[in-house]
Order: structure tokens, then C-alpha cells, then sequence
């Protein structure tokens, strides 16, 4: 992440960055006519300076030696820095840590020799001049005239101090005085960057090659009282994005915003439909990789204008980053529920911040961030990825292409079985209420995390709930699953068949992902006519429908159904389930098709459901199957070699559902 926010920042500086007309593109104190605002503009638009929260620029602020540290280090496209600066008042990890480690190894800052670099001080004027000098590369240029006052410039800026003169990077204070122990605004030294950065090329540094694979971020908020705002200028200054404030056609009064007055706020969020208008628009939405949105908690969820954001543009195969800020609930389901919206964006799951958070804990946040780079843009949604052995739910959240499957294990058998398979760098485990084994496997993964195999958020787990009594109190038995489980939340929970009560039991399911229990819903043993009465009466589409596919029965006119409506495909009984594995791996084209590529014909089977994009759960018990179940990435099927598999189907159920 560290590498994408450099590259980000590297790229905003090479193009330039066009900030779209409808965005702020002015601060609160910088108006056209204040003789820094051609800077400032300048310093925004070139992703050098942003401001300092509440669309301030703070231009008679001072600043201090971190900040121009980080000014300069923006301008040189933020290298890698490897050592670490050494200075006792310069934290490990603070904002301006990289910037000042780079100043110095590149010996365009000291410090004040006692160990300190003097992080939070204000610069002198003379020590600017010196630190634009040094990284300008030391140029020497006569003196054709000095400043009144050239006597009080300390030695080590003299020559510096020339050079700006010259080249009219720094003016005089009037009097023909340079003023060189005074301390310079942010305004001063927006100017004085803007007149730098105008200087022909034989006199700035030479630029390293742009990065070829720097991701464009937008970063777009919506902040009606304000509290957001802040949170999204820290991520667009560290970022480098440009800034995008979603305002409403009608502003939100105070009256608009009171909770449970029946007012304008509490009508929108009560009503899924309600979309309120945005006034203006991002220009150019094409030209962003990444888009982080911002917005408050409204009653649990995203404001409805951040609907309205979403279906206004196209985001597919963009990576959308959520944050909102909340003052007292979380965010619960407010970020996946938006999903549905950009279904075919990449979303990364959302964070809560509380209002007033700092810039650090931004910083932090987003350097924990795994954010795609350019031509490295994750695959869309229900598209398989053979590098990283997932693919992305319309969730949101990513799901291992191979499993295991714990039907029929139990009791210490199940506990090894999942344990084996975690080892064996499984990380989906298929349970269910039904199986009688959910203790089991909740005890498995509990005992490889403390035995640090896997960390909780490493397995995904799947589990479901059956018809009848289950379906018919559905609160009690998704709270039954959880209990017995025991690893705080669910991947995802599946109805195991249709029943009559399959829809109260989905719509219970969602309250639970609401409140961040359940993070992932699907269906299993549903086809196409069940899924054509079964989606438009649930709000959240299911994520993956789990259904008997194996080499004699294949399904392939309801697989194409499901993922056409981005919903992953599982399937059970991959291996024709107990009974029937010995006939089915004993296949002679099956064998044939293995013998060709030095593997089994469970790993045949396995990766000819993965070739079919489907998502696969072996079940075992046996150590050595469950680890040869793993190795399907080294081999690639054939054309020929999958439509001789095709040519096996009999349409033969194992199974009665
Ligand atoms: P399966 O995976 O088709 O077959 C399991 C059998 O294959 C076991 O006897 C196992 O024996 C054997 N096996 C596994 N790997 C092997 C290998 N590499 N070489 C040779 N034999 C191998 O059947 P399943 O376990 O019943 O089904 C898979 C999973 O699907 C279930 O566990 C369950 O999670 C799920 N399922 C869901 C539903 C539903 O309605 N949603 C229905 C049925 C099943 P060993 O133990 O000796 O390896």
C-alpha cells in the first residue's frame, strides 16, 4: 500500500491533476483575488499542498519543517526510503516520517545537530531557500544584487538565498529585505513552490520516470454537518486524490436533520427508493481507478444521497474504498448494502471512524489498505482468480475457490479433518445446522487460530440453516448456528432447500448482516425456477448458490442462469458424493484426461468444476485426499479435454434435492 500511495502522488504530479468544475475547487479562505490564490490553486491542483480541514486552506498558518519536507517529497514523487532518518523527535511512522528520511539521505535537510530535526518548529525563510537550493541540485549562480539584509542569512544559506533571488523564487519583504530568520505562511511557501515548479528544467530536479502502474483516486464525500469533510481531506492529501464533495440540490437544514422528527432525513432513510438529487457532477469519472466515498451514519446506514452517487456513474472494475464517520453506532451493513449499487466494482470492506478523527489514525488506515494498482485492478465480480484462488462475491467479501466439505464428519474425526485441511492451506469450510457438526468445526478453527495457522479473518466459513422448524423461527436458529459455531461471525450462511418459510428465514438472515454477524448470504439446492420467484422478494441478492454438480450431472443450463446474475456457483458432491466416488473417479476418460497430466482424477474433476467456475468443497477425511485436493493450479484442462468431460453428463442426481 505504501508503494500505491507513492505512485498515486507520483502520478497526480506528472499529469497534473484537472479538478472537475462542479468539485470545490476553491478553500473557504483562499478567494480569486488574494494575491496567493493563483498558488494555492496551483499547489491543490499539482497534489502538493491540500488543506487543513474544513475546506481551509490556512493560508497565514506557518509551517512547520515537516510540512515542507512532505511538500518537496510530494514533488519528488515520494520515493522508497530505506533507512530511517535517525532524528530523536521524527516518530517511526508519523505522516512526514518517509518525506524526512528522503530529505535527509538525500542531504537536502539537517538537522540542528543535537539530534533533532526540529519536526514541529516553523521554517525560516532562509532554511526554505536552502532546502529548495539542495534539492534543486546546488546550482551556483553569480550575485548580481542582495538582498538589504544578506548580512543576517546564516553562512550555509548565502548561496542559496542567490539562487532564489535570481531565479525569483523567493521575493523580498519590501525594503528590499529577505527577512531570513522569519518564519514563512503556507501561502508564502505555496508561492514560492509555484515559482519553483515554473522554472525551466535545466534548473529543478530531474524527475524520475512516472510509474507506470499509478492508480488514479478520486476521493468523494458527503458531509452535511461537516464532521466527514476533514476525514476525506487527510485521505485525499495523503493519497494525492482529487476531492469531490457530493452536495445535494437541496441543502440539509438542521430542521431537515433531526433524528426521529419524521423530518427530511428521517423520510429518506426509512424509504430504500428515496434518491435526492447531487448538484453537479465528477467530471470525467472515467479516468479514476480508485474511488473512496464518505459519508455519515444516518440511522444505520449510508445517507440516501450516497445511492444517488453511485447510480449516477459507472464503476465497474473500479475499486471503491467506503468510510463514514459515526458517533455512537457503527457501521455495521451500511458499506456492503451499497454493493448492490456498483455491483461490479471492487469493493473493499468499509470503515468506521468516529467524528474527529485524526490524520494519523486516516494514515493509518489507508497504509493497512491492500488497494489494487493500475493493471493490477481486481477482477470483477464472480470472475475467478487462479493467482490468489478466489473469487469476489457481489458482497464484497472474496471466497476461496476450493474447500472442504464436513458433511458426514464428526465428532474428533471433523475436528482433525478441518485442522488437516487449514494446514493444508484450505481456507473455505462447508458446514451446516443439519450436519450436527458446527461445534466441531467452530472448535477447529478456534484451536489453528490459537495455534497461529490461520488467523479468524484467513477461513471462511459457510454454514446453513434447514427448512421446517429451523425456517419457521429463523432468529433462533441463525443465533444457534452462531452460538455453536462460536468464532464471532459467519462468512456466509446459505437456507439449505427451499421451504415455506424460505423467505421470512432470508429476510432474517439480512437483519443479521446488518448487524455484522452474517457477512455473506446464499441459497442452496435452488434453481432456476425457484431463483426467478425467490429474488425479487429479498433485498440482499445472494452471494452464491451451492447445488449438486459433479461430471454426471452437470447442470450446465442453470450454472450460465446464476452467474449472468453475478452470483457465484458451488457445488457439492464434486466427487458424486459417498456411493458413487469409485465409479466416478474410476471414469476411464477421466483417468485418461489425469494419466495426460501426472494427477488424480479427483484433482481431473476438481479443476474441470473450476475451468466451469465453479467453487468447489471436496469432502474428507483422509489427510493425504484433503491436501491433494488442493493442488488443482499447477495444470490447466484443455478445450478438448473439457468437452470430453461435457460429454460424460447424464443428468443423474445422487442425491434427491
Ligand atoms: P464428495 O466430496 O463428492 O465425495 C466425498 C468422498 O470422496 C469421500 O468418500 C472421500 O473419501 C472421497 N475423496 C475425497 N477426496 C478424494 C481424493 N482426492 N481421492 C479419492 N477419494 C477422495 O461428497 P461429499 O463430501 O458428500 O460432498 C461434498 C460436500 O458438499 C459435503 O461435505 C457438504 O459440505 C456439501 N454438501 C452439500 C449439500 C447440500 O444440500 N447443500 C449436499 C451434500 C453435500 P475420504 O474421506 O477417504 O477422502
Amino acid at each position: 500500500m505504501k508503494k500505491f500511495v507513492a505512485f498515486a502522488i507520483s502520478l497526480v504530479l506528472v499529469i497534473g491533476t484537472v479538478f472537475p468544475a462542479s468539485a470545490a475547487s476553491s478553500f473557504a479562505d483562499a478567494a480569486p483575488g488574494d494575491w496567493f490564490y493563483e498558488a494555492v490553486e496551483y499547489c491543490r491542483e499539482n497534489g502538493l499542498m491540500s488543506g487543513k480541514g474544513n475546506s481551509r486552506f490556512a493560508p497565514n498558518d506557518n509551517m512547520t519543517r515537516a510540512e515542507l519536507a512532505a511538500v518537496l517529497y510530494r514533488h519528488a514523487k515520494s520515493p522508497a526510503v530505506t533507512a530511517s532518518a535517525g532524528f530523536s523527535d521524527v516518530e517511526p511512522d508519523a505522516w512526514y516520517t518517509k518525506a524526512v528520511t528522503w530529505a535527509q539521505e538525500n542531504s537536502i535537510v539537517s538537522g540542528y545537530g543535537n539530534g533533532k530535526f526540529g519536526t514541529n518548529d516553523n521554517i525560516r525563510r532562509e532554511d526554505i531557500a536552502a532546502i529548495f537550493w539542495r534539492y534543486a541540485g546546488r546550482p551556483t549562480v553569480g550575485r548580481d544584487a542582495e538582498f538589504a539584509d544578506m548580512a543576517q542569512v546564516s553562512g550555509y544559506a548565502l548561496e542559496a538565498v542567490d539562487w532564489a533571488r535570481a531565479k525569483g523564487i523567493i521575493s523580498g519583504k519590501g525594503n528590499n529585505r529577505f527577512d531570513p530568520k522569519g518564519y514563512a505562511t503556507r501561502a508564502e511557501v505555496a508561492t514560492i513552490l509555484m515559482n519553483f515548479c515554473k522554472l525551466g528544467s535545466e534548473d529543478t530536479p530531474p524527475s524520475p520516470d512516472p510509474a507506470p502502474d499509478a492508480s488514479k483516486v478520486l476521493v468523494a464525500y458527503f458531509s452535511a454537518t461537516g464532521t466527514t469533510r476533514p476525514l476525506a481531506e487527510y485521505a485525499g492529501d495523503m493519497l494525492g486524490a482529487d476531492l469531490y464533495e457530493i452536495t445535494p440540490q437541496q441543502p440539509y437544514t438542521e430542521d431537515d436533520l433531526a433524528y426521529y422528527t419524521g423530518g427530511r432525513a428521517d423520510q429518506e432513510q426509512d424509504d430504500p427508493s428515496a434518491r435526492p438529487a447531487i448538484s453537479g457532477s465528477v467530471e470525467n469519472m472515467g479516468q479514476y481507478d480508485v474511488v473512496f466515498i464518505g459519508y455519515p451514519i444516518w440511522h444505520g446506514q449510508a445517507p440516501r444521497i450516497i445511492s444517488t452517487f453511485l447510480e449516477s456513474y459507472n464503476f465497474s472494475g473500479k475499486t471503491i474504498v467506503p468510510f463514514c464517520t459515526s458517533h455512537s453506532s457503527g457501521g455495521g451493513s451500511s458499506d456492503t448494502n451499497l454493493h448492490s449499487l456498483a455491483p461490479k466494482a471492487n469493493w473493499l470492506p468499509g470503515q468506521r471512524f468516529a467524528g474527529g478523527a485524526t490524520r494519523d489514525e486516516i494514515e493509518q488506515w489507508i497504509d493497512s489498505l491492500d488497494i489494487p494498482q493500475q493493471g493490477e485492478t481486481a477482477l470483477p465480480t464472480g470472475t475467478f482468480n487462479f493467482e490468489t484462488k478466489t473469487v469476489l462475491l457481489n458482497s464484497g467479501y472474496e471466497i476461496p475457490l476450493n474447500g472442504l466439505g464436513t458433511y458426514s464428519l464428526h465428532g474428533d474425526v471433523c475436528v482433525d479433518s478441518v485442522k488437516s485441511a487449514l494446514k493444508s492451506g484450505v481456507r473455505l469450510i462447508d458446514t451446516a445446522s443439519a450436519y450436527g457438526n458446527e461445534e466441531e468445526v467452530g472448535q477447529a478453527i478456534r484451536e489453528a487460530i490459537d495455534v497461529g495457522i490461520i488467523r479468524r479473518e484467513d477461513a471462511f466459513v459457510i454454514t446453513k440453516i434447514y427448512p421446517g422448524s429451523e425456517m419457521e423461527n429463523p432468529e433462533e436458529s441463525i443465533q444457534a448456528c452462531l452460538d455453536r459455531l462460536d468464532i464471532g461471525y459467519v462468512d456466509m450462511m446459505l437456507l439449505h432447500h427451499p421451504d415455506r418459510n424460505d423467505v421470512k428465514a432470508y429476510k432474517a438472515m439480512e437483519k443479521y448482516v446488518e448487524q455484522g454477524k452474517i457477512r455473506s448470504l446464499g441459497l442452496s439446492n435452488w434453481y432456476v425456477e425457484e431463483l426467478e420467484e425467490f429474488l425479487p422478494q429479498v433485498n440482499i441478492t445472494p452471494a452464491l448458490v451451492q447445488n449438486e454438480i459433479h461430471p454426471y450431472y452437470q447442470e450446465n443450463g442453470v450454472i450460465p442462469f446464476i452467474q449472468e446474475k453475478e452470483i457465484v456457483v458451488q457445488g457439492w458432491y464434486p466427487l458424486g458424493g459417498r456411493g458413487h466416488t469409485a465409479e466416478l473417479l474410476g471414469d476411464e476418460t477421466i483417468k485418461e484426461i489425469a494419466a495426460a497430466h501426472g494427477v488424480s482424477s479427483a484433482q481431473v474433476i476438481l479443476r474441470w468444476n473450476l475451468q466451469n467456475g465453479v467453487v468447489v468443497i471436496p469432502g474428507s477425511r483422509n489427510p493425504d485426499h484433503i491436501k491433494e485436493n488442493t493442488e488443482l493450479y499447477h495444470f490447466t484442462l484443455t478445450e478438448d479435454e473439457m468437452n470430453r468431460i461435457k460429454a460424460l453428463d447424464r443428468n443423474e442426481k445422487h442425491d434427491w434435492y
